[in-house]
């Protein structure tokens, strides 16, 4: 298999001090590094040779099929330090308060994913699989989808999706969402992740969902949790080692008295990291436990980050006094509380700090998934430590066994030290070794393979599913096949079908080029056009009595055929039946903002469209419930549409309406075709059987064998068969 990894950066750094080029020690590069060595694989990224003398570089990156985004400094502070940086990671974490909103670092954000599009599709073939990472290329699933409609896309997000009410204020919400939705797989650290996902793509989109399968432009995407390991043998095998015991002892131990316990705490110097709110908990729990001082030390690494974006910058300052502050009010001659390092630590010092903590405090107060809690677990590999998590990091989720905190409860956190600090031998390898056991198994390479794995499968589900999207050439056939035959019946459903979907129904009259459209296909005599639509009989009257078309109304209550003036109904029924459901359904719409109740001859319906989701679902379940028990033993039915809930009289539905149509009209048709976006056009599309055209218009399980993704997509092919009559007639 041949696949794509892009990222923001490459997976390779230049040594400055060496010249050399080494693989970046990042979770991500670590998780597919060994995989895209294995594999027929190619990375695009940007390159930043950070020293590394040309030769050295460009050997490299041709020898792992590296593929270097090249930005001008303009680029990457508009795309990076902006949007990427100043806009999406403090929102997505929920710090509304740190974010900007710049058109100019949004036309950058654009410009860049285009940039990255453009570099995949210089090496990409058109079956390929083609992974995208995180938060700076969120809309470059989308890109590549237009140009690659049949690669497989995989997309992980690697922080946080923030809930509704904070991804609504984006102003570029929509097209970020449409973005994602371009990959085939979009995978999320945690569960809570995926929720706010669906309920962003159903409230902004009108996307809907069934247990993370999405129905996105006719085609399935599946939302899914993948959270990320780590190299656990790596880890393991270093904070073990003979070496990290001897920096211990050279660069920790030989600095403080013997017997004094440690902490650590190891981040980028971010504001989601919550570095102020531990040193705050730090300094109370010295007041509080007075017998700690001179017998416990913290150790804060905090890495340079982002050092160009200003929140940053304030942050290192105030962190910085902090310390100082700390270390003024209680160090003694023989003892201080908090060694400060600001500093990117490489491996082996990392480890030697994570294996001489008694205690790792990782309390972010909002982190996607945290590996530094992960990490400090696999250098303790079968010994003592205690990790203190916040529940606001993803890797909460799976460490169920740390002493988990809210990081912005400083007494929590003041207790669950002095508890780490307390906790006696046994009771700390005891639970360690649980989440150690989970953790060997589900390492960064173990997550790569799932990913991946379940996005072949999303494919194959993809291939199983019969329906044909129509494109160029199954348009050609269909065109085609009505050109080829002098007989023809043509059932079109109208809303959804015809014309977009609007919250009033009342003012989704057909416009001028569709009447035009549809007169001019009804104008051939050997072609009848049937518009069959849930609508009652006055409107359906109003719009198309002049078109000469012909009509079923009420899903298939009433028939009007060629030459008919009167309507005729199809059965006769006594409606006292509406006496009983109308006020149970008009209680619904008087508790349901949003909601109407529409009254036809044969039916009750109450249209949701304007609902938020989740209370139409919980309505929808109430009815459900409650109206199977008075339709039960009636000539009632309850039918469901797309965002309608029907009681209607049994036997009237758009399936029995056309083989009454058929049956009414003896020519033997060689061509017929029927159209229909919803649920109750599935009974259509299962009563004409396999000879026949079957459309599904948009997303969706259907039994249609063709799907077309709009109204606009079934307007053309209607065209088609116009421009085709009219060619016939030259
Ligand atoms: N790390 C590092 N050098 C350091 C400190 C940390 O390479 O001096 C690494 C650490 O090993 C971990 C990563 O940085 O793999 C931090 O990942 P995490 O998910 O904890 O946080 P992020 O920085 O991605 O928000």
């Amino acid at each position: 298999m041949s696949i794509i990894f892009v990222s923001n950066r490459l997976p390779f750094k230049g040594n400055a001090t060496t010249g050399a080029v080494e693989r970046s020690a990042g979770g991500l590069a670590t998780a597919l590094g060994p995989l895209s060595d294995r594999m027929d694989s190619s990375w695009v990224g940007m390159w930043d040779p950070d020293g590394a003398s040309k030769e050295e570089y460009k050997h490299i990156l041709k020898k792992h099929h590296c593929v270097p985004v090249h930005l001008t400094s303009k680029e990457r502070k508009g795309y990076y330090d902006g949007f990427s940086n100043s806009t999406i990671w403090p929102l997505f974490h929920g710090f509304s308060q740190y974010v900007t909103f710049d058109d100019g670092t949004w036309e950058a954000y654009q410009k860049v994913n285009r940039k990255f599009c453009k570099a995949v599709l210089s090496i990409a073939k058109p079956n390929d699989t083609i992974w995208v990472q995180d938060y700076q290329l969120l809309l470059l699933p989308g890109m590549l989808r237009k140009e690659l409609p049949d690669a497989s896309i995989g997309f992980f997000l690697h922080i946080p999706f923030p809930t509704y009410e904070m991804f609504r204020i984006l102003p570029q919400r929509r097209g970020i969402l449409e973005g994602m939705l371009g990959a085939d797989l979009i995978g999320f650290h945690t569960y809570d992740y995926v929720r706010h996902f669906l309920s962003s793509i159903s409230r902004i989109l009108g996307v809907e969902n069934h247990a993370g399968t999405i129905w996105a432009d006719a085609r399935m995407v599946r939302a899914d949790v993948f959270p990320l390991g780590i190299n656990y043998q790596r880890f393991a095998e270093a904070g073990a080692s003979g070496k990290t015991k001897q920096l211990i002892k050279t660069m920790l131990t030989a600095n403080r008295p013997a017997g004094t316990k440690s902490m650590l705490s190891v981040e980028r110097l971010d504001y989601t990291k919550g570095i102020s709110n531990r040193l705050r908990a730090y300094e109370t729990f010295l007041e509080r436990y007075p017998e700690w001082r001179e017998h416990v030390i913290l150790n804060v690494i905090t890495v340079p980050s982002r050092e160009h974006v200003p929140s940053y910058k304030r942050l290192k300052d105030r962190i910085e006094q902090l310390v100082g502050h700390i270390n003024g009010r209680f160090s003694t001659p023989s003892w201080q509380p908090i060694y400060y390092y600001y500093q990117s630590m490489p491996f082996e010092k990392l480890v030697a700090f994570y294996r001489d903590s008694d205690v790792m405090l990782v309390t972010p107060l909002r982190d996607g998934m945290n590996l530094v809690a992960k990490e400090y677990l696999a250098t303790h590999d079968g010994t003592t430590g205690v990790l203190i998590l916040s529940e606001m990091a993803g890797a909460a989720r799976e460490l169920n066994d740390a002493l988990i905190v809210n990081p912005y409860d400083q007494n929590q956190m003041v207790r669950a030290m002095y508890r780490a600090l307390t906790m006696p031998e046994d009771k700390q390898r005891r639970r360690n070794a649980t989440m150690q056991d989970r953790l060997r198994r589900f390492t960064s390479a173990r997550w790569a393979e799932i990913f991946l794995r379940s996005l072949s499968q999303v494919k194959e589900q993809q291939g199983e599913s019969k329906v044909r999207t129509i494109n160029d050439g199954t348009r050609d056939d269909i065109v085609h096949a009505y050109g080829a035959v002098s007989k023809r019946a043509i059932f079109l459903d109208y809303d959804g079908t015809l014309v977009p979907f609007v919250d009033d129904p009342a003012t989704a009259i057909p416009d001028k080029k569709l009447c035009k459209l549809l007169s001019r296909l009804a104008a051939n005599q050997n072609t009848s056009v049937v518009i069959i639509s849930g609508r009652d009989r006055d409107t359906m009257d109003r719009w198309f009595g002049e078109l000469g078309v012909e009509m079923i109304a009420e899903h298939g209550a009433w028939v009007k055929i060629a030459g008919d003036t009167e309507w005729r109904a199809r059965i006769a029924v006594n409606n006292s039946w509406k006496e009983r459901i109308r006020p149970i359904l008009q209680e619904y719409v008087d508790s349901t903002p949003g909601s109407l109740l529409e009254e036809k001859d044969y039916a009750l319906v109450w249209h949701y469209r304007g609902v938020e989701h989740e209370l139409a679902q919980k309505r929808i379940a109430e009815m459900r419930s409650s109206l199977s028990s008075v339709v039960e033993n009636t000539a009632l039915e309850l039918s469901e549409g797309n965002k309608i809930m029907e009681v209607k009289v049994t036997g009237v539905d758009k399936g029995s309406a056309v083989s009454y149509w058929l049956s009414n009209n003896d020519a033997p048709y060689d061509f017929v075709l029927t159209a229909g976006d919803d649920t109750t056009d599935e009974d259509m599309f299962r009563s004409v059987g396999s000879e026949t055209f079957t459309v599904k218009v948009g997303s969706g399980p259907t039994s249609a064998s063709y799907r077309v993704k709009d109204c606009y997509a079934m307007r053309d092919l209607l065209q088609r068969f116009a421009d085709a009559d009219e060619t016939a007639n030259h």
